[in-house]
């Protein structure tokens, strides 16, 4: 019997551990053999290679990050690379491979079952930008933390009367400044889909305050189209508004911390789902979640879709912040 292989690939997110232990379990249960690659398509070309057991991936749902670590790679997407990590994979009699990472990771997997290696795309990644699937790991916890630190920097504006603007990770996708903005109760949300002139942001400002509302809060995704972004926007509001504004930029915390119950039953779900796949004999899908249910479909297909920004949320958060 041919082994899996498995791999995180592309920016970490946590839930990562509880998709790889999904699948190492998984694939035991049904007596496949598995090898975790380390450092993704890095480690795959570096042949950083462990054979996994039920106890390798124990006491690991509940933690952030990726046992496996993670990297980007450029020499993958070459196609002497790509030949390379077939030769690799054939060597260790690994047949299929398992992906858990974003848009740019499902590529390289897409390219590799060209290859005749059966793969399985898992989407693993804080943005929520796959738009074949509601949710991809990583993004619940990822809006939790966001969220709590809103709420620590809520309290702390509001005692001092400040503006805070708060930025948070999504270069091409809003949804973390979005929904976490809505959870938050921000007073403005500026994401990359939606255009918002600085006028409109300095006038809801004043609005808030003339009825007695003097902190606010303004969560800005890192990818929206401000000049300057955080600081010039910090800028022109001390220059309109007079306003005391501060900015926090939340980094990497979004990145790391122990899973939400959400994201450990997604990753087991989609873990669960990608090594039956292989079971059943398919190769170049990616599973996903849509309306509660684990679903999967074509990388190509899913990798074309296009990701749709969900305005009537957009629009309701500006009505329940006036
Ligand atoms: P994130 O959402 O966190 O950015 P990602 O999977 O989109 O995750 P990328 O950096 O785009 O992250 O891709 C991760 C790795 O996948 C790359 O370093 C590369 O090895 C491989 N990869 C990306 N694009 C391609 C491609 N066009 N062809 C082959 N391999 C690719």
């Amino acid at each position: 019997m041919k082994a899996i292989g498995i791999l995180t690939s592309g920016g970490d997110a946590p839930g990562m551990n509880a998709a790889i232990r999904a699948v190492v379990r998984t694939a035991i249960y049904y007596g496949y053999k598995v090898y975790g690659i380390e450092k993704g398509y890095k480690g795959l070309l570096d042949e950083e290679f462990v054979e996994m057991d039920l106890s390798s991936v124990g006491d690991i749902i509940q933690r952030g990050g990726t046992v496996l670590k993670s990297s980007r790679c450029d020499e993958f997407k070459t196609p002497e690379g790509r030949e390379k990590a077939v030769e690799i994979l054939e060597n260790y009699g690994i047949g299929s491979l398992i992906v858990i990472g974003g848009d740019g990771s499902f590529t390289g997997a897409k390219m590799l079952s060209n290859l005749g290696v059966a793969t399985i795309g898992i989407p693993g990644t804080i943005d929520n930008d796959l738009a074949y699937t509601d949710y991809t790991i990583g993004f619940d916890t990822a809006m939790n933390t966001v969220i709590d630190a809103i709420s620590k920097i809520r309290d702390t504006s509001s005692s001092h009367d400040r503006v805070n603007i708060v930025e948070v990770m999504g270069r091409n996708c809003g949804d973390l400044a979005l929904y976490s903005g809505l959870a938050g109760g921000a007073e403005t949300i500026i994401v990359p889909e939606m255009e918002i002139r600085t006028d409109e942001i300095v006038n809801k400002l004043k609005t808030t305050q003339k009825r007695g509302k003097k902190h606010s809060i303004i969560v800005l995704a890192e990818g929206a189209d401000i000049d300057g972004g955080a600081l010039a926007l910090k800028k022109i509001l001390t220059e309109e508004d007079h306003a005391d504004v501060r900015v926090t930029v939340l980094g990497h915390v979004q990145r790391g911390g122990s899973p939400s119950s959400f994201d450990r039953i997604l990753a087991s779900r989609l873990g669960n789902k990608a090594v039956e796949l292989l079971i059943a004999g398919k190769s170049a899908r990616v599973v996903g979640m849509k309306d509660n249910k684990i679903i999967d479909m074509d990388i190509e297909e899913a990798l074309s879709m296009e990701k749709e920004f969900d305005v009537d949320i957009y629009e309701m958060a500006k009505v329940l912040s006036i």
